[in-house]
């Protein structure tokens, strides 16, 4: 395999496949001691990773070999769940002399990559920090893959696990820039009459409640959910709805912060006091500005809270109080060698999420299905990424090629900004450029 270089990564606009799209160029050019490959996807109903390694199991451990040679790490270890026995039993042999795997829980948010590193090296990202403040680089399996592939071909496709209310879960191969809609159609179809559409996971997804919106580099599933689901019903709460609920209800017996992974690994956030602020108004006082450091994993709403209550909303409403009034957490001092609390034996089991959540009603399938799914348009986004949006680089009525291309980073004194560039999924014609996307159609 030829030399991967941060300049290939850089140019192959290669973003984290599974969260927020960090730029991976910018991990990849820093100094770690271990690459960890995260592939625990604990989303419950999502398949895609493991389906992902298990088909493309030697270009995703190029892409672990890779990413060890740039950051100068010593080892890669794969995180996996033990349940997929047949997986890792198809990499150990593959395995190279600095690489292992370690079998994780079956549990909820073993894929929070806070708790992936503490599962796997025993060690504490501080809070509001990434996995280099503890030596690591954290890379998805879908991640990896794009790296191995990325001094021959730009990202352009996506796999795309569809779940839930559908006629046949499937993880699904597509050009960025098509959309949900037609994701869904390729899986047989919504099986309800009233779907919604969470994009990303049951637990941490949002509600997307345009069918067109676009698949882009991070989008990792799209569930289908009726409209009385607890999942869907709690994310169309509105917030005086929370408020009001939350102050009359909420009786301070602090199971949200008891089983919050982010508290236990000892980071300052106690959902329990955000919702006490509820009543009155402390958004300012030390623990409530802890919230800065929720994940939005969702447990103590969906899981801990005995009344119902919705803390995480509570606590993301702080979250972005504190950062619209530039308050940051600064007292007192996190203290990295506080140990992390009880974090065995306040793991949430998968099947009890599921249990929870209602979804053991659905087929908890998603076999792998990599022809590419073809469509005639599709809409580029210009921000796919973490950073500044990119620049368009082409103009209507182009003729573009796939791989092309289509949007850069935009340059500040000689000096490119964070971000990745985009480019074409498809041949086509550019049909427009608005509201941020680039519209290339066959
Ligand atoms: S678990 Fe529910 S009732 Fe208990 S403190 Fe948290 S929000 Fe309040
Ligand atoms: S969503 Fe709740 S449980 Fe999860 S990190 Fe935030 S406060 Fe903790």
């Amino acid at each position: 395999m030829a030399k991967i270089t941060v300049k290939d990564v850089t140019e192959a606009g290669v973003v984290g496949a599974g969260g927020a799209g960090f730029p991976s160029h910018v991990k990849l050019a820093a100094d770690a001691d271990t690459v960890l490959i995260n592939a625990a996807e604990c989303e419950p109903l999502l398949h895609k990773d493991k389906e992902v390694l298990r088909k493309y199991a030697d270009e995703i451990l190029q892409g672990l070999a890779a990413a060890i040679g740039l950051v100068g790490a010593e080892q890669g270890i794969i995180g996996i769940k033990e349940k997929y026995a047949d997986v890792i039993d198809l990499l150990r042999p593959k395995l190279a002399a600095n690489m292992e795997i370690t079998p994780l829980a079956d549990a909820y948010p073993a894929g929070d990559e806070f708790i992936l590193v503490y599962d796997i090296l025993g060690r504490v990202i501080p809070p509001g920090a990434i996995p280099l403040a503890v030596g690591a680089v954290v890379m998805n399996v879908e991640t990896a893959l794009n790296v191995a592939r990325s001094a021959k071909q730009p990202v352009t496709e996506k796999f795309v696990s569809v779940a839930g209310a559908v006629a046949e879960p499937v993880t699904l191969l597509v050009p960025v820039g098509i959309t949900l809609a037609e994701c869904v159609a390729a899986a047989g179809g919504a099986t309800i009459d009233d779907p919604n559409y969470i994009v990303g996971g049951v637990m941490m997804g949002y509600l997307e409640d345009n069918r067109d919106a676009l698949v882009n580099k991070t989008t990792g599933g799209v569930i289908v959910l009726g409209d009385d689901h607890v999942a869907v019903r709690r994310r169309r709460w509105d917030w005086q709805q929370i408020v009001r609920i939350g102050r009359s209800a909420c009786d301070q017996c602090s199971f949200c912060t008891e089983l919050c992974p982010r508290w236990l690994l000892g980071h300052p956030i106690e959902p329990h006091r955000a919702m006490r602020s509820l009543g009155f108004n402390l958004v300012g006082e030390a623990n409530v500005a802890g919230t800065a450091f929720c994940s939005e994993c969702n447990l103590c709403s969906f899981v801990s809270c005995p009344e119902g209550l919705d803390p995480r909303r509570v606590c993301n409403q702080n979250k972005q109080r504190l950062a619209a009034e530039k308050k940051r957490w600064e007292d007192p001092p996190f203290n990295p060698g506080r140990p992390a609390l009880h974090m065995e034996n306040r793991k949430t089991p998968t099947a009890r999420l599921m249990q929870r959540l209602a979804l053991t009603q659905f087929n908890n399938v998603g076999p792998l299905d990599d022809t590419l799914l073809e469509t005639r348009k599709v809409g580029i986004e210009l921000k796919q990424h973490i950073g500044a949006p990119c620049e368009p680089a082409v103009s209507p009525g182009d003729r573009v090629a796939k791989g092309q291309v289509v949007g850069r980073r935009p340059v500040t004194n000689g000096k490119p900004a964070l971000g990745a560039p985009v480019h074409a999924s498809i041949d086509g014609t550019v049909t427009q450029i608005a509201n941020g996307v680039v519209w290339i159609e066959k």
